[in-house]
C-alpha cells in the first residue's frame, strides 16, 4: 500500500506558512513504513528539533483504479478516518531552500499516524467537521467544506499519475493551526465529535 498526501489544500493553512495557494493539487507520498496505527506512541526522532502535527481527513481506497473520472471517483473509497501527517518542519525548510524533495521531512518512520475509520455512508462528505485536541485544548478546527480540492477531484487527479490500489490511503490536507510537538504531548483527533485517533509523544 501507499500513502498519498495533499499539501496546502486549505487556504488558511497555506497562508499561515506563507505559501502560495496552489492552482493544482500538491502531491507527495509516504511509504508503508511511515504508518503508525493502534494508538501506539510516537517516539520523537533526534534528527529534527521542530516536528509539527497536521491533522487531516484520510480516505481509504476500496478498489483498484487508474485514470478515474471525477464523476465515478466516490466509488473508489468507502471509509473515512483521521490521520496526523508529522512533518519535520526544520528539515522541510532546508529542502525547500535547496529545491530538494521533501522525503526526509515528510516520509520518515511513523510520520503517518492513522486512527479508526467510519463508513463513508454515515457522513456528509462535503462538510465533515474535525478537530485536533492537544493536551485537552483544541488546536486545529477544520471542515472539509473548506477544501480547495475536494475528495472526488483529488482521486481523479491522483489516479492519472498513480494507479490507486485497495488499501491505499489519501491524506487530504491540513487546516490552519499546525504547531510543534513536544515529548509528553497527548493528541486526540475528533471527527464529528467522535474520538477517532489518539497519539502520545514519547
Ligand atoms: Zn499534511
Amino acid at each position: 500500500m501507499k500513502i498519498i498526501c495533499i499539501g496546502r489544500n486549505y487556504i488558511d493553512h497555506a497562508k499561515e506558512l506563507n505559501n502560495p495557494v496552489p492552482k493544482s493539487p500538491l502531491i507527495f507520498m509516504k511509504p508503508s513504513t511511515a504508518l503508525l496505527t493502534e494508538s501506539k506512541p510516537f517516539y520523537h526522532p533526534d534528527f529534527s528539533a521542530n516536528i509539527h502535527y497536521e491533522l487531516e481527513v484520510v480516505l481509504k481506497i476500496c478498489k483498484n483504479g487508474k485514470a478515474i473520472r471525477e464523476e465515478f471517483a466516490s466509488a473508489y473509497y468507502d471509509q473515512i478516518g483521521l490521520g496526523i501527517d508529522f512533518t519535520a518542519r526544520d528539515l522541510q525548510d532546508l529542502c525547500k531552500d535547496k529545491g530538494h524533495p521533501w522525503e526526509i521531512a515528510k516520509a520518515f518512520d511513523h510520520s503517518a499516524v492513522v486512527g479508526d475509520f467510519k463508513s463513508k455512508n454515515t457522513l456528509d462528505t462535503s462538510g465533515i467537521k474535525f478537530q485536533l485536541v492537544k493536551n485537552g485544548n483544541i488546536v486545529q478546527d477544520g471542515n472539509t467544506n473548506d477544501l480547495i480540492f475536494k475528495f472526488d477531484y483529488l482521486i481523479s487527479f491522483i489516479s492519472h499519475y498513480f494507479t490507486l490500489q485497495t488499501g491505499d490511503l489519501i491524506f487530504t490536507g491540513t487546516p490552519a493551526g499546525v504547531g510543534k510537538i513536544a515529548i509528553g504531548d497527548h493528541y486526540e483527533g475528533m471527527l464529528e465529535g467522535e474520538k477517532m485517533l489518539e497519539c502520545k509523544i514519547k
